[in-house]
C-alpha cells in the first residue's frame, strides 16, 4: 500500500477533504477503512494510550481536514508540535524585522504570513501601514529579482522554513554571488527540524511516544537522520499528505509500538527516496554552517539552525545593518509556546477564539496557515459539518 496515490476518505473524510484524482473515491473509503481496522488492531495491542507527534502544518491540516482525531481510538492521541516555521521563529527575530523595517534603511521581503505575526511592539504589517517598505514574495528567488531590478537600494530577504526551502536560499545567494549583487541580503532564521524533535523527546512537559516525521523536508534530508530519534525510542514514520497517507504513518507508528520496535519507516515512498536530495543538502553545506538556534518555545537548541559561511558572511543582514537578534518573551497571554511543544492544545490557550482570531491574532500560531491555532480555529466545527469546512488550500507544504 504505501506507494499507492492516496486521497481522502473514511466516513469523516468525505465531505470537504481533497480526493485524488487517480484513486477512485469508493477505493479510497476501503483504503481508510482498512487502514482504520490496523489501527483499532494495533492499539488493542498497547500497554496503554500512547501520544504521536505532527511536526510539519501540512500534516495538521491534513488530520485536521480528515477529522481524523476523532475517527482514532481513544487511547491513540495526536499532538501537533513545531511544525510551523513562522510559529517557531522567535520573537526577538520578529522584533528585529520589524526595528530594520522601521529604520527604513532597506527593502524587506517576506512571506506573507510573516507579515502579521505581532512583535513584542508592533509588527511588520504596522510598520507597512506607517511608510516602511515591505514586499511580500512568495520565494527568495523573487526577492532576488527585486533586488536585481533595484540596484541602489538593499533589499533584505526575512529567511524561514526548514530543511525544505533552506537549499532554495542557498541557490539565491549562490546567484546572487555569482552575479556580484551588493544589494541583496538575507536576515536568516532557517531551521533544522530534527534537533527539536530530539529535544522535544527530553522536555519536561510533553510526552511523545512516535512522530509522524514531514514529509518535504524528507525529500531533502533522506531517512538517516531521524536514525537517532527512533534509537530513543520513539518510531518515525515519513509521511505524505493526504488523510489516508497519514493514518497509514498512524497504524505504522502503533504497529512497532505494540510489537516493541522502534525504526524508521517511509510511507511517502512515491516522493521520498532513503537518501534525501543530495544535491540540495550539497547546496545547503556549501552555504550554510550548522549552528545553534533560538525556536519559540523551545528555547535554543544546538544544532538547529544555519549561519552563513565566511564566503557569504557579506550577505548576512546582521552584519552588515548591524543588526542584533535580542531574545524576548512572548506577548502577555499568549501560549503559543506551549502549543509548539504539544504541551498545550489550541482551545486550551485562554484566548483562543476570544481576543485572539485569524482577524485579530495575538500569536503566531493563528496567524500562519500553518499554525496548529489557526487551523484549529479554521477547522472548529464539528467534523461532520463540512459545510464550515474551508476549501483544501492549493499550494500548501512545508517551508
Ligand atoms: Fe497563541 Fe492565540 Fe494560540 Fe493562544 S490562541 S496559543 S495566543 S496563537
Amino acid at each position: 500500500m504505501p506507494e499507492k496515490a492516496s486521497g481522502s476518505s473514511g466516513a469523516c473524510l468525505k465531505a470537504g477533504a481533497k480526493v485524488n484524482e487517480r484513486t477512485p473515491e469508493t477505493t479510497l473509503r476501503e483504503e481508510a477503512s482498512h487502514l482504520l481496522e490496523r489501527i483499532g488492531l494495533a492499539a488493542s495491542g498497547l500497554a496503554g494510550p500512547v501520544s504521536l507527534m505532527e511536526v510539519c502544518g501540512t500534516h495538521t491540516v491534513a488530520i485536521s481536514r480528515g477529522g481524523l482525531r476523532e475517527l482514532l481510538p481513544e487511547r491513540v492521541r495526536l499532538l501537533s508540535g513545531p511544525g510551523c516555521p513562522v510559529c517557531v521563529t522567535a520573537q526577538g527575530f520578529i522584533d528585529a524585522a520589524v526595528r530594520l523595517a522601521e529604520s527604513g534603511r532597506a527593502t524587506l521581503a517576506t512571506y506573507g504570513d510573516m507579515l502579521r505575526v505581532p512583535g513584542t511592539t508592533g509588527s511588520l504589517e504596522l510598520a507597512k501601514a506607517a511608510g516602511a517598505d515591505i514586499r511580500t514574495v512568495y520565494s527568495v528567488l523573487e526577492a532576488l529579482e527585486l533586488a536585481r531590478a533595484t540596484p541602489t537600494r538593499p533589499v533584505v530577504f526575512l529567511a524561514v522554513g526548514f530543511e525544505t526551502t533552506a537549499p532554495a536560499t542557498a541557490v539565491a545567494l549562490e546567484e546572487a554571488r555569482a552575479a556580484g549583487l551588493t544589494n541583496f541580503f538575507v536576515l536568516d532564521a532557517h531551521k533544522r527540524i530534527v534537533p527539536a524533535m530530539l529535544a522535544l523527546t527530553a522536555s519536561a512537559d510533553v510526552a511523545i511516544d512516535g512522530f509522524i516525521a514531514p514529509g518535504h523536508v524528507s525529500v531533502v534530508i533522506g531517512l538517516a537522520p531521524y536514525e537517532p530519534v527512533a534509537r530513543g525510542g520513539r518510531p518515525c514514520v515519513v509521511a505524505g499528505f493526504e488523510p489516508v497517507d497519514v493514518l497509514e504513518a498512524i497504524a505504522l507508528l502503533l504497529e512497532m509500538l505494540a510489537a516493541g520496535r522502534s525504526e524508521v519507516r517511509n510511507q511517502y515512498r512515491r516522493a521520498v527516496r532513503p537518501e534525501g536530495n543530495p544535491t540540495a543538502r550539497a547546496e545547503l553545506d556549501a552555504v550554510f554552517a550548522v549552528v545553534p538556534a533560538e525556536w519559540r518555545g523551545l528555547g535554543f537548541i544546538a544544532d538547529s539552525g544555519f549561519s552563513l559561511r565566511e564566503e557569504f558572511r557579506r550577505f548576512d543582514a546582521r552584519d552588515a545593518f548591524g543588526i542584533e537578534v535580542v531574545a524576548a518573551p512572548e506577548l502577555p497571554g499568549c501560549r503559543c509556546g506551549q502549543v509548539l511543544r504539544g504541551a498545550l492544545e489550541p482551545r486550551e490557550c485562554p484566548l483562543f477564539g476570544h481576543g485572539c482570531t485569524p482577524a485579530h491574532p495575538h500569536g503566531p500560531c493563528m496567524v500562519s496557515r500553518e499554525g496548529s491555532c489557526g487551523i484549529a480555529y479554521r477547522f472548529r466545527a464539528a467534523p461532520s459539518d463540512s459545510s464550515a469546512r474551508p476549501a483544501p488550500q492549493p499550494g500548501g507544504g512545508e517551508r
